[in-house]
């Protein structure tokens, strides 16, 4: 969830709380206002009445002429006797034999209770009419609360309406406030990941809001941080190419002293001699080769290597890797197959002889991870990219051991090697290919510098069942 959005809930949420317990309030207080106004009527009523009660000689409640009620207070009046005699009741309720509250009768001091008359709501004060210390009878006076349950119930829907404006109110405003205040962030995170996916720490954040805020700092310090980080990334790409550049001549003179020794005579009789000095010279080559793709490297990063661009057709190129391994694919009765639609590929707008270490480096790869028997096949496709249009793909497909979801990117990266950090100790070593770990990322450099994109598809690593891996290369069409 955003934290726009997560914000806005959370002020919502707390004026939906204010609201309930201001609109509690008002209701409770409204509650005891309307009571109070109605007890205090039926006091007066109470009040009025006892005024006019009269006892007969022996102590008797006479029967009472009621006095003419107030024409606003609405009240029910009765009078009981002793023995549940009924002495005398307004008009209002006619004939009314029930007593307004029953347990109101037995009451000794005067109280005030609600009760349940014919379905009606009343509100019913009794008083105890007492003589000389004796209990001669009770008065009643009831009202009907039903003017103030419908206050109560008006109140309630009010409340509810005032809580649901209140709230969408509280709850359309904070998202166009927080929208407005956040905006800043969803342009360093989009500007953050721009960067990342265009692998580009030259880029900077732009902010045009006010610098001395908390965003502001935010920036202007994750921009001190890619300038320097994009200053220590340059100087180690500028060592790389240094030191590439310096072991290469060496390594040069030291192949070319090794082959003289080789050749000599003093070397060529003894057959212990020769073996250890091919073993030397097999590791020069080797290192030589590495230095040459660390330079490679080198050199694409700090864009010294720039593609000659030009129309390129894919057939004539593969044609020549499939040539360079024959002996390999042969010995180890491997299939690499072009997919005859190669031909009829139309020309890539591309630089030949780095796609051709691209292609190659792709296809050393399938046939060092591919068991012996397998088959590789290249294929070349027309696809509709957005934004891009039509682009030329090239698909290398294996049915070798495969690669986990998890290292599909990583494999891309300069020094990686899957068996190197052990993610599989079982068996791993076994195709293990002895490269240093920089051929995808070269490839990756070239068709970034071409403007192309390449990525690999694969089940997962499984070195029993063969699943297999895809790479996928995207390039433009020469127009
Ligand atoms: P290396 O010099 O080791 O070949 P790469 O950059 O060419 O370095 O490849 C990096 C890693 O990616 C390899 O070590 C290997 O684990 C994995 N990998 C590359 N291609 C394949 C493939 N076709 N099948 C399985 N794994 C592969």
């Amino acid at each position: 969830m955003s934290l726009r959005l997560r914000l806005t809930l959370l002020y919502s949420t707390f004026m939906g709380g204010i609201l309930l317990i201001f609109g509690a309030a008002v209701y409770l207080l409204v509650n005891v206002i309307l009571l109070n106004q109605v007890d205090t009527m039926l006091a007066g009523v109470a009040n009025d009445i006892t005024d006019v009660t009269r006892v007969n000689s022996v102590g008797e409640l006479n029967v009472i002429n009621l006095p003419p009620l107030d024409m606003t207070s609405n009240a029910y009046v009765q009078v009981w006797g002793l023995n549940g005699k009924i002495i005398a009741t307004s008009p209002s309720i006619g004939m009314l034999s029930k007593p307004l509250d029953p347990v109101g009768l037995e009451t000794h001091s005067p109280i005030y209770k609600d009760s349940y008359l014919e379905g009606a709501r009343l509100r019913v004060l009794s008083v105890p009419l007492v003589l000389s210390g004796r209990m001669i009878g009770t008065l009643q006076v009831g009202a009907s609360l039903g003017v103030v349950d419908a206050t109560q119930g008006n109140l309630i829907s009010v409340m509810a309406l005032i809580a649901v404006i209140g709230v969408l109110t509280a709850g359309i405003g904070s998202w166009v406030i927080l929208g407005r205040a956040l905006s800043p962030l969803e342009d360093i995170s989009e500007a953050v990941d721009q960067i990342n996916r265009a692998d580009d720490l030259s880029r900077r954040i732009p902010y045009h809001g006010r610098t001395e805020d908390e965003i502001g700092d935010l920036v202007i310090s994750f921009n001190q941080t890619l300038e320097r980080l994009e200053s220590l990334f340059t100087s180690q790409q500028r060592f790389l190419a240094d030191v590439s550049h310096e072991l290469r001549t060496p390594l040069t003179v030291i192949k070319g002293y090794m082959g003289m020794i080789k050749a000599s005579p003093a070397v060529q009789e003894n057959p212990m001699l020769v073996q250890a000095m091919d073993g030397v010279i097999q590791g020069t080559n080797r290192l030589h080769q590495i230095v040459n793709s660390m330079l490679d490297v080198a050199r694409l990063e700090t864009q010294v290597t720039t593609p000659h661009l030009e129309a390129m057709t894919l057939g004539p190129t593969l044609r020549l890797i499939q040539k360079d391994y024959a002996e390999d694919l042969k010995a180890r009765q491997l299939t690499l197959e072009l997919d005859p639609n190669i031909n009829a590929t139309p020309p890539l707008l591309a630089d030949s002889e780095l796609m051709k270490k691209v292609l190659d480096n792709v296809i050393v790869n399938a046939i060092k991870f591919t068991p012996d028997g397998g088959r590789i096949t290249v294929s070349a496709h027309k696809v509709n990219v957005p934004g891009r249009g039509e682009v030329c793909e090239i698909r290398v497909k294996d049915s070798g051991i495969g690669i986990d979801p998890e290292n599909h990117i990583i494999i891309f990266e300069k020094l990686y090697q899957i068996g190197k950090v052990e993610l599989h100790s079982s068996g791993r070593t076994k195709f293990k290919g002895g490269g240093p770990g920089l051929g995808l990322a070269i490839a990756a450099g070239i068709v970034k510098a071409h403007q192309g994109k390449i990525w690999v598809e694969s089940k997962g690593y499984d070195e029993v069942n063969l699943p297999g891996s895809t790479f996928f290369i995207q390039l433009p069409f020469a127009k």
